[in-house]
């Protein structure tokens, strides 16, 4: 799973395992607790828990690994991706790729494509110990299969076009190209929903909680993902500032909302040059509310007129 929301700090619950390539690992501590449960499970599989205890290790390893394709893809196209975090649902990496489709794309398919990698590795494992390894203890064999079917499952779960996982923001990606980020992100999120509430209805009828607290995630997600794309989308419609464009995505400001100052006022931060007119505080980062970047007033120019415009104060954030 990737996530695109890079600005939390910290991780509570968290420790910070290692570092690689710049790439902090954080691990929730409810781990513990799954390890547990895993290595009771597992112990009626395997003849010795080493190979119960391997098989955690080894889906913990594969998690991993499938988070740093994400980070290091990520990273490959220019953005910003510092941190992983392991937790019970799997693992998150906490990505900001470029704001471009193909970059985002890249970002989220590294990550299964990862898996897709490792298949042949761990079928032609446990291939190699089935036919040639005539007398390999059973526990062996049973670990491999099992490390196979656990990458393909990781593979197929991630795949589902269900947003948040990688294959709804893979699917929104690809449609970004076609219909805009905003339509494609409505369609991503609706489908999401569907989804979600579909796995909800399957995990109460197999009674999994694990897939319900999943499906309630997915649906949360996808439903705040719904609500972005209205508000976009609300805001594509409205009359823009036409010779003035994001210096991050390029689109052209809207007039006058949605911008708020601190005061409680709402202005047009490029109509009155940054100055809130209700208590005359200046702003001289402007926050875009199509791709959120927080950029300085001057850069949203896109004529060869450049206005001289005296900076007083530090710029505060502006609520978008
Ligand atoms: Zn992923
Ligand atoms: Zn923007
Ligand atoms: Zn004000």
């Amino acid at each position: 799973m990737a996530n695109a929301d890079a600005n939390q700090a910290t991780f509570p619950g968290a420790i910070r395992l290692f570092r690689f390539r710049g790439i902090d690992v954080f691990l929730h501590w409810s781990w513990a607790i799954i390890a547990l449960i895993a290595l009771r499970t597992r112990s009626e599989i395997y003849e010795s828990p080493f190979w119960g205890g391997a098989e955690y290790l080894t889906l913990f390893a594969i998690v991993l690994l499938h988070e740093f394709g994400h980070a290091l893809a990520c990273r490959s196209v220019g953005g910003q991706a510092n941190r992983i975090l392991l937790w019970p649902l799997g693992g998150v990496a906490y990505v900001t790729p470029p704001r471009r489709p193909g970059a985002v794309l890249w970002s989220i398919a590294a990550g299964p494509l990862v898996n897709v990698a490792l298949v042949p590795f761990t079928f032609g494992a446990a291939a190699v110990c089935h036919f040639y390894w005539a007398d390999a203890p059973n526990d062996v064999l049973q670990y491999l299969e099992m490390v196979a079917l656990i990458n393909i499952v990781l593979l197929v779960f991630n795949m589902m076009p269900i947003y948040p996982l990688d294959g709804g923001q893979i699917l929104q990606s690809i449609l970004w190209y076609f219909i805009g980020f905003a339509r494609s992100l409505g369609v991503a999120a609706s489908i999401g929903l569907v989804g979600a509430v579909g796995i909800i209805v399957l995990a109460i009828t197999w009674g999994n909680p694990w897939l319900i607290v999943l499906a309630i995630f997915g649906v949360s997600n996808s439903w705040r993902g719904l609500q972005h794309a209205r508000a976009l989308t609300k805001l594509l419609r409205q009359p823009r500032h036409s010779y003035l464009a994001c210096p991050a995505c390029h689109e052209p400001p809207p007039v006058g909302m949605p911008w708020g100052c601190r005061c409680g006022a709402r202005f047009d931060p490029f109509a009155t040059g940054g100055i809130c007119p209700a208590c005359g505080l200046l702003y001289a980062q402007i926050p875009c509310p199509f791709c959120n970047e927080v950029r300085p007033l001057d850069q949203w120019q896109t004529g060869d007129t450049i206005i001289a415009r005296p900076i007083i104060s530090r710029a505060s954030p502006l609520d978008p």
